[in-house]
């Protein structure tokens, strides 16, 4: 579905009336109505570049969740001194 929009007239009051053969024109000022886009190209580009910005946060948002999940290796509270006595008195 392709919209239609005059350039010259107010976009709160715009009537669009097809001609007998099919122009959309204005129904208000007679000219003829431009087609609008459904993507147009701006959308798209700040699409790419609000991207660029938050893909960096979902990256490192998933990487700390997966790091979350990871179970660690308890550390030892023990000094070498004292994991070395039993190894002098034999
Ligand atoms: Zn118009």
């Amino acid at each position: 579905m392709t919209k239609y929009h005059c350039p010259y007239c107010s976009p709160r009051y715009q009537i669009h009336i097809e001609r007998a053969d099919g122009v959309m024109v204005c129904g208000q000022c007679g000219d003829r109505l431009i087609k609008v886009p459904f993507i147009k190209p701006t959308q798209i580009f700040a699409l790419v570049t609000a991207s660029a910005f938050i893909t960096p946060l979902i990256v490192m948002i998933f990487i700390f969740v997966q790091d979350q999940n990871k179970i660690h290796p308890k550390r030892t509270l023990l000094p070498m001194a004292l994991m070395q006595i039993p190894l002098s008195r034999s």
